[in-house]
């Protein structure tokens, strides 16, 4: 039997954003910083010259992050609270949401490492329960989903469980050993993306990545007995595919156009994720992709979400680090 999770409040969703400093390339060509954070909650736009810019200069959010600001700073400040509510049995998804070369594998690789440390850690200090950590992983590309710990290349299918919900059959789940297995599967998963692809950075811009830690636990006193409560809970790291690819879209005005270059996945989370922030008033449409599908009891109910908007400060990225503010604005 499952304990069911906590009820709570609804929350809203936490926004974040994380500027990055120039990259060494872009310092080479003389680009300029136009983007400044200015307080721990307001970004600011400083290219006061720039003609005819219609759109506003300060932009406010639960936190925003400078460029020299570390990981571990975006973990502890931003992330952490969400991500360890899974050792209270409650569903949670952290996104990275940004354009290609913006920060996000950056920034989610690195919490991913921070929280899983930090779960060990709990785990060491609850001795009262017995815990069993999963980590799994998966590749949405052009809304097929492979798993990322097989080397079985074939499309995992998702099916509806009445009980359990959205379930991919087959997926490989691996128990958590210590740190050095999840480095090694972490690797593992970074190799698995590139097999076979001759186009690399086109995919990676153009896929999302899943990364779930699963935790059960049970109190030990009645382990084996019938008294026996499993809590369950996820966290769901998710590195989403470049916002270059929906931000026209998403940003109003343009219509959507059929085609490879829309990314059925990313728009539907971009509404999902505005009616959330909206108070889940009405029908909400999970269901029209896998990315939403396979992350909907990590997102509605109980869930609690996060978002990290990865900008660059480059005065050349200005437009899409414009719409990515335009998302962030909306999900808060
Ligand atoms: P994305 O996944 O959004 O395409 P990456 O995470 O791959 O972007 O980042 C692009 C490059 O910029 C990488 O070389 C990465 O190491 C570097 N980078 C990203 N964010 C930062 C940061 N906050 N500080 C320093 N380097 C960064
Ligand atoms: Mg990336």
């Amino acid at each position: 039997e499952k304990m069911q999770a906590i009820s709570g409040r609804e929350e809203k969703i936490l926004v974040l954003v994380r500027l990055r400093p120039l990259n060494e390339k872009e310092v080479s060509v003389n680009e300029v910083a136009d983007w400044e954070c200015i307080n721990d909650t307001t970004i600011f736009y400083r290219n006061t010259l720039r003609e005819g810019s219609t759109f506003p200069s300060a932009y406010t959010f639960d936190r925003v992050f400078r460029g020299d600001c570390s990981t571990k700073q975006v973990y502890e400040e931003g992330a952490k609270e969400i991500a360890l509510s899974v050792v209270n049995g409650i569903n949670s998804s952290i996104f990275a949401y940004g354009q290609t070369s913006s920060g996000k594998t950056y920034t989610m690789n690195g919490i991913t490492e921070y929280t899983v440390a930090d779960i060990f850690d709990y785990i060491n200090r609850h001795e009262e329960r017995a815990f069993v950590l999963k980590f799994s992983a998966i590749e949405i590309y052009n809304e097929i989903v492979r798993d990322l710990l097989s080397t079985d290349s074939t499309a995992l299918r998702l099916r509806d469980d009445p009980e359990k919900g959205p379930i991919l059959e087959k997926l490989t789940e691996e128990t958590l050993r210590d740190w050095g297995h999840l480095k090694e599967l972490l690797s593992f998963c970074e190799a698995q993306r590139q097999v076979g692809e001759t186009y690399l950075n086109e995919k990676s811009s153009r896929s999302h990545q899943i990364i779930r830690l699963t935790i059960e636990s049970s109190a030990r006193e009645f382990l084996g007995k019938d008294k026996s409560t499993t809590l369950a809970a996820s966290v769901n790291f998710v590195d989403l595919a470049g916002s270059e690819r929906a931000s026209q879209a998403l940003s109003g005005g343009a219509r959507l156009k059929e085609g490879c270059h829309i990314n059925r996945s990313l728009l539907t989370l971009g509404t999902v994720i505005r009616k959330l922030s909206k108070g889940r008033q009405g029908h909400i449409n999970y269901r029209d992709s896998k990315l939403t599908r396979i992350l909907q009891p990590s997102l509605g109910g109980n869930a609690r979400t996060a978002i990290i908007c990865t900008l660059s400060p480059a005065r050349n990225h200005v437009e899409q680090t414009r719409n990515t503010l335009l998302f962030a604005c909306c999900a808060k």
